[in-house]
């Protein structure tokens, strides 16, 4: 008679499961600082901005945020402009403008939300994020899945099905991880997972033989861990944005974002070369960045233009700022077009 499989086991076995995991993420959880005197607030923070960010570009963020915002009520009373400031270089600032006006809501809420169905009626939570701040830091029995837990789930059972996106691997895995749930611990659970997505299970080369969990994984057993999941390869689209940096008696010329922008809005940049109708195409740019955002893949090369080459009448738009170079870390600008400007200003002024 043929050996049964690990994923039998799993299924057989979910208490087994549950302990294996719980009883490693006691051992070796790393010290993160919202674990240490953990509160609704610091977890509701940290939540925020891991969405879409590892824990490692989150840390200096965290620590230094709670030291100026270190409540909901001050966070909830802080200028926009202000906590948006704090988010530069932490990417999807929209996350920045729905906390605070989460905070806003929630100092007027008595009581605060106590179920996932009632953190996502709040700005900026979604199914995720519900799931996470109600079982971290309210013990609701609700499990969470993103990448990682799909990543763990797909493997854990050597599910092979193509997944035609997120959505649909959520859909089909919730049952099977909502049912994994340790309930009495169910942030510590969904916490060990997350653990184990981002420091065992990894996309690449994961450390199966250090893995608590492996007795249950039927794609360890397979040999195959990296095969699972399944995903549709998204389609890349590339494109080119060129830019111009402009320094004039001191100030460069910066381009602020609409207040309506979908991303980035009221965030500052360097500007766009099109709308000035210089003739670049055999000037050389003094920079070429390439970033990948979404499904997109984005050239920009950055030349350096000298104000008398552009028109007057462009000059008035009123998006357009001439920022003195010593105030320059005093506007708010995204991640990369901090570290353009940097060295552009090095390298050519
Ligand atoms: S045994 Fe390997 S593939 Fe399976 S859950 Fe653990 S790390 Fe992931």
């Amino acid at each position: 008679m043929m050996q049964r499989s690990y994923a039998l086991n799993l299924l057989d076995d979910k208490v087994g499961f549950g302990r294996a995991l719980i009883n490693w993420y006691d051992e070796y959880q790393r010290d993160l600082p919202w674990r240490q005197a953990p509160t609704l607030y610091k977890t509701v923070v940290s939540e925020f901005m891991l969405q879409q960010t590892q824990v490692v570009t989150v840390l200096p963020y965290f620590e230094r945020w709670l030291a100026i915002f270190p409540d909901f009520k001050t966070l909830a009373e802080a200028p926009e402009a202000a906590v948006v400031k704090q988010w530069e270089g932490l990417g999807y600032y929209t996350r920045a403008r729905n906390l605070k006006k989460l905070a806003m809501v929630f100092v007027n809420l008595e009581p605060p939300p106590k179920t996932p169905e009632g953190w996502q009626a709040l700005p900026g939570v979604g199914p995720y994020t519900a799931a996470a701040i109600s079982s971290i830091a309210q013990g609701y029995p609700q499990a969470v899945i993103d990448g990682n837990v799909v990543r763990i789930a797909t493997r854990l059972i050597a599910e092979g099905r193509l997944f035609g996106g997120s959505a649909e691997a959520h859909r089909f895995l919730s049952p099977l991880v909502q049912s994994l749930l340790n309930v009495e611990r169910p942030g510590d659970h969904n916490q060990a997972m997350m653990e184990l997505g981002a420091t065992v299970c990894t996309k690449a080369n994961p450390l199966c033989v250090k893995c608590p969990v492996s007795a249950f994984c039927e794609a360890f057993r397979l040999g195959t861990p990296e095969s699972f999941p399944v995903l549709l390869k998204k389609v890349l689209v590339r494109r080119q944005v060129a830019r111009i940096c402009c320094v004039h008696e001191g100030a460069i010329l910066l381009e602020r974002r609409p207040s309506t922008a979908r991303r980035l809005a009221d965030m500052y940049e360097l500007p766009h070369a099109e709308p000035f109708g210089l003739l670049l195409e055999k000037e050389i740019p003094v920079l070429i960045k390439k970033r990948g955002i979404a499904q997109e893949i984005i050239e920009e090369p950055i030349y350096q233009v000298m104000k008398e080459a552009l028109s007057d009448t462009t000059l008035t738009r009123a998006d357009l700022h001439w920022v003195p170079i010593s105030e320059v870390d005093q506007v708010t600008l995204s991640g990369p077009h901090r570290r353009w400007v940097k060295a552009l200003l090095e390298k050519l002024y």
